[in-house]
């Protein structure tokens, strides 16, 4: 028996800012930096309903 090392990477989850949901790796997704120097992440497609319904309050 050989062992194995497992490289175990940790794919690495975020929580949407615009929904509040998980972003699954297979997601497409963006961040933006903030000043603070952390990222924000989206879902690619929240980012667009935010785009086009930017004017709108909910
Ligand atoms: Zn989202």
């Amino acid at each position: 028996m050989t062992e194995k090392k497992k490289k175990e990477k940790k794919a690495e989850t975020h929580i949407c800012h615009a929904c509040e949901e998980v972003i699954y790796p297979e997601d497409e997704q963006e961040y933006v930096k903030t000043k603070r120097n952390t990222k924000m992440w989206f879902h690619r497609n929240c980012i667009r309903r935010q785009m086009y319904g930017s004017n709108k309050k909910h």
